[in-house]
């Protein structure tokens, strides 16, 4: 690897120490969030303690990854020119069935993405990092 900026380079994310869990489950796959022991809701972004009851319990679990679309705005214009070469895309806020918010890109057709749609999580790899980026899925029932 050199160190000529090219077309391709996704910008990296700063990974903060909190958040260390999540980054690692990332590049396996997985997704994780915090969670407070002592009143049981989810903690997202990574805290040192819980914004809800100030406790230090916190502890990961992991998410499976299904929720539904709150807010989406499609960019039709890249900031870079490597996010620039996949327009249009969108980005938004998902709201986790684990009951947190996570802002990522949502794949899809940008006139088929809606608040309140079903989405599911997949990874892809941006750079030298695993990142999560949610589809739609059909809103049928249940498996
Ligand atoms: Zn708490």
């Amino acid at each position: 690897m050199g160190e000529t900026t090219t077309l391709h380079d996704w910008p990296q994310p700063y990974r903060l120490l909190d958040a260390q869990p999540y980054w690692h489950a990332l590049s396996g796959e997985d997704l994780a969030f915090q969670h407070c022991a002592d009143c049981a809701q989810a903690v997202w972004p990574a805290h040192s303690h819980c914004p809800g009851c100030s406790s230090t319990a916190l502890t990961w679990k992991r998410s499976n990854g299904r929720g539904t679309i709150y807010s989406h705005s499609t960019i039709m214009r890249g900031p870079t020119p490597v996010w620039a070469s996949i327009v249009p895309y969108t980005v938004g806020f998902v709201h986790l069935e684990e009951d947190y918010f996570l802002f990522a890109q949502i794949d899809g057709d940008p006139e088929e993405i809606e608040i309140g749609r079903a989405v599911a999580v997949r990874y892809v790899q941006r750079g030298e990092q695993k990142l999560p980026v949610f589809a739609l899925v059909d809103d049928g029932p249940e498996q």
